[in-house]
């Protein structure tokens, strides 16, 4: 099955003023992505996306790797991960070099099981679960005076829409962070569940006095309270506070992953399969995480491409710890504005209430959606 092209999709949607949102990074004012599809001589054509701005993906794709891809055999995906990852290491370790693999190989898992007629979980050793729970990742910051009554109101909606568990930011100071848990507690009573996500913003000692100050509000995890490179800072934010503590979205392939397992830096690990390597080293990452006794929930943030990978992903992923009522992976859903998420799949995954179906078609189960690939071409 030899690969005969790849194509890259620049994807830009602006979001209007009343969608603009912001999180301790900064305000999101632009929804894009890189889309990469991968055909081959035999017809077949499967899809894949990178984690990040994407016209620095594109350029890698098309200038660095699509070379070396074309006329290779698409089922090889080891081969040709190990390829693309050792030619260019010395350059690209972590961050774009190893999400613009990912696209690559999440592209080739969807052409091998279009191949073979099955989907990818089937793949990657069968499905622990044919649906997962999912937490509505949203309440984030808008440009408004009283952000606490905003959030409250949010948080009551996606209860209404049935969701048992939510995700909101924190960053924006001490005061405001508790201003806000409480506001949101408060609305959506003690029996769902609420984690906050620092995105980074606080050094350790910063993020031990918040969660000193939250504990109380029974948080289900503290997401990226320092930032990535500082494992030490992890480290002491997990002994020090009785939360959970959550991380690993902006680490790369199996090498940045083994100090955060090897040390148990985190409770809860958060590979990005767009970003971390795609299926291939997602799957080495969870091996790494499963013999360090932690669980993992993908990060999903972005396209339907990445949203079908994620959930064939977490439904492979095994129970940790095997039990007779494990607990199962929480499935991360982006519930703020994206249309790239919303309507690139002319299939989209069935949900009811915070319950989504794992696509079961060949591949990905994904049928994507031309016109739309079409409309927010950049
Ligand atoms: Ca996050």
């Amino acid at each position: 099955m030899k690969i005969r092209e790849v194509r890259t999709w620049v994807l830009r949607h602006e979001l209007p003023e009343i969608d603009v949102f912001g999180s301790s990074k900064g305000w999101h004012t632009v929804r894009q992505a890189l889309v990469v599809e991968i055909l081959t001589e035999d017809g077949l054509t499967g899809f894949g996306e990178a984690y990040g701005p994407p016209s620095v993906n594109r350029t890698l794709i098309d200038e660095m790797y699509a070379p070396r891809l074309v006329g290779k055999n698409a089922l090889e995906h080891a081969v040709i991960w190990e390829d693309l990852y050792s030619t260019f290491r010395d350059y690209g370790r972590k961050g774009w070099p190893v999400a613009a693999i990912s696209a690559i190989d999440i592209a080739l898992w969807d052409l091998k099981g279009k191949a073979l007629r099955q989907p990818v979980f089937r793949l990657l050793g069968g499905p622990f679960r044919t649906q997962v729970r999912a937490y509505a990742t949203g309440l984030y910051r808008h440009r408004i005076a009283d952000n606490a009554t905003a959030l409250a109101r949010e948080a009551e909606a996606y209860t209404a829409e049935g969701f048992r568990a939510m995700k909101m930011k924190v960053g924006f100071g001490l005061d405001e962070d508790v201003r806000n848990i409480r506001a949101v507690r408060a609305a959506i009573g003690d029996d769902r569940l609420l984690a906050i996500d620092a995105n980074h913003a606080y050094d350790a000692g910063q993020a031990i006095r918040l969660g000193r100050k939250v504990e109380a509000y029974d948080l289900a995890w503290f997401e990226e309270p320092v930032v990535p490179e500082d494992v030490d800072g992890y480290c002491q934010v997990k002994a020090t506070l009785r939360i959970p503590i959550s991380g690993g979205e902006t680490e790369y392939a199996r090498w940045g992953f083994r100090e955060l397992c090897a040390r148990r830096a985190v409770d809860i690990l958060q590979p990005d399969i767009c970003g971390c390597g795609g299926f291939t080293e997602a799957w080495r990452i969870a091996a790494l995480a499963s013999a360090s006794s932690m669980t993992v929930y993908p990060h999903v943030w972005g396209t339907a491409v990445g949203l079908f990978a994620s959930l064939h992903l977490t439904a492979a992923l095994p129970p940790n710890p095997p039990a007779m009522l494990a607990a199962e992976p929480l499935f991360e859903l982006d519930r703020t504005p994206n249309p790239l998420r919303d309507q690139l799949a002319l299939n989209p995954p069935k949900r009811a209430g915070d319950v989504l179906d794992v696509p079961t078609g060949p591949g990905l189960g994904l049928e994507i959606d031309r016109a739309v690939l079409e409309r927010y071409r950049a």
